[in-house]
């Protein structure tokens, strides 16, 4: 184990030495590393090959620079990224995300992350992920065409079928996906495959909107069948308003569960009869409006600012769906004082490393990111098949193959947790999972 715990130590303190500002990347790779301490002692040929030290150094890293014009006719620039992180089991796959706070350390955690969430759903995609530093929110549609056309007029050049498959993340949905495969297509003609999530005009798959929110019940389920619960008429909170919030709160309830809250960046609403879906996806999918219009709409509700999780109420289950670091160690007290049994990440690393702590030090189970919310990923790797074979497949297959990959995603996480005899620690039992699939190909393919 001295071997083990000295190559964890050396690797750790390159990566701080090499990019010594990339805390977000930091943060997500350490604690994988932690969690594998166990399979590096089972396998020294993973040490000998140097297999983490590869794996934490993306193949390629491609900066570039978008200009574009806004509505009084100046000029912009942002900044875009495309991170190809590892392609030991197939082409580079992994979203685009466009927030201000878009980063390399942002864009390499998540590109990290990719790796293992899409190793886990046994699909043959590598992991890559991107975006920009350009801030959709208040922008009229034609900034952001005109943003898109931009981006992808750069990007075309590093991606392909085979090769790379963007796909929406945080600011980028169906309008922006659009946009880009426009661009994409003026360029190189059409190739349907270079992107997913798109309309289903045009080779988009159905259920890939629902995907990520609906993968995430199915995989919650799962999980608490196998401890001998159900999700009927369990109170739960969800964090966010998006894509992933919306589809999440429909499945939870179609499941039997009430869903007390969602949220966005400015405050939450709480709803004790229950959040109605069609109001959230009214204001969100119609009016593009802020969540704080729930609470003038639906009477029973009420307005707060400041965090969901800060906000004292009895519940079950906690589902963050916005985004990266939003439950710290503080906020994760007052969920376990809460009650709460269950969390389960909609979003990608939405929990800090202190908030994980809480969660383990006191037996909540928790389902990491990486599993829970591979759902968005895994039917991602289902449009690409339906555009190779030029089909499209109807809701209920795409639906049922979705819910047959979550079961599994959770069941191999339990499975490398009794392996290795974690006691319910599904975080590390993905990480072991996630990995051990993308080593092996790694050792089999050489150097
Ligand atoms: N952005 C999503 C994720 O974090 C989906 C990526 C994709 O569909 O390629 O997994």
């Amino acid at each position: 184990m001295a071997d083990v715990e000295n190559y964890i130590k050396n690797l750790k303190e390159k990566i701080t030495n090499r990019d010594p500002d990339q805390s977000e990347f930091q943060e997500a790779v350490f604690t994988v590393l932690d969690s594998l301490k166990p399979v590096l002692k089972k396998h020294p040929e993973y040490i000998k090959a140097n297999i983490l030290g590869l794996m934490v150094e993306p193949e390629r890293v491609i900066q570039f620079r978008i200009p574009w014009q806004d509505d009084t006719g100046n000029f912009q620039v942002n900044r875009g990224f495309r991170v190809q992180f590892n392609s030991a089991i197939g082409p580079y796959k992994g979203g685009l995300r466009f927030h201000p706070s878009v980063n390399l350390s942002i864009i390499k955690f998540l590109g990290f992350e990719q790796i293992l969430k899409n190793s886990l759903t046994g699909l043959p995609i590598g992991g890559g992920k991107g975006g920009s530093d350009f801030d959709p929110k208040g922008k009229s549609d034609s900034e952001i065409m005109r943003f898109c056309q931009s981006f992808m007029t750069e990007l075309q050049k590093h991606i392909g079928p085979d090769l790379d498959v963007p796909a929406g993340d945080i600011g980028v949905g169906g309008r922006e996906i659009g946009y880009l495969y426009g661009q994409y297509k003026r360029l190189n003609g059409s190739q349907n495959g270079i992107l997913t999530g798109k309309g289903l005009q045009y080779g988009g798959s159905l259920a890939r909107t629902e995907a990520t929110g609906f993968g995430l019940i199915y995989y919650l389920d799962a999980l608490i069948k196998d401890q001998n619960d159900t999700l009927k008429d369990k109170i739960v909170k969800i964090s966010g308003a998006g894509n992933v919030a919306i589809y999440a709160l429909q499945k939870a309830q179609e499941n039997g569960a009430k869903v007390v809250t969602v949220s966005d960046s400015n405050g939450y609403v709480y709803d004790p009869n229950g959040i109605d879906l069609a109001t959230v996806k009214q204001i969100k999918e119609v009016e593009r409006g802020r969540i704080k219009e729930y609470a003038e709409k639906i009477k029973s509700a009420q307005y707060f600012e400041g965090s969901v999780w800060d906000q004292d109420i009895e519940y079950d289950i906690a589902l963050p769906c916005a985004t990266q670091n939003e439950i710290d160690e503080k906020e994760a007290q007052m969920i376990v004082k809460d009650g709460v049994k269950y969390v389960a990440e909609g979003a990608n690393m939405p929990s800090d490393t202190g908030a994980i702590k809480v969660y383990k030090d006191n037996k909540v189970i928790y389902g990491p990111a990486k599993a829970a919310n591979a759902g968005g990923v895994a039917v991602s790797a289902l449009e690409m098949s339906q555009n190779s074979e030029r089909l499209s497949w109807s809701f209920e297959d795409v639906d049922k193959q979705l819910q047959s990959i979550m079961k599994d995603i959770y069941e191999k996480t339990a499975a490398a947790d009794k392996e290795y005899d974690l006691g319910k620690d599904f975080q590390a039992g993905a990480n072991i999972a996630g990995f051990e699939k993308v080593a092996q190909a790694m050792l089999a393919q050489g150097l």
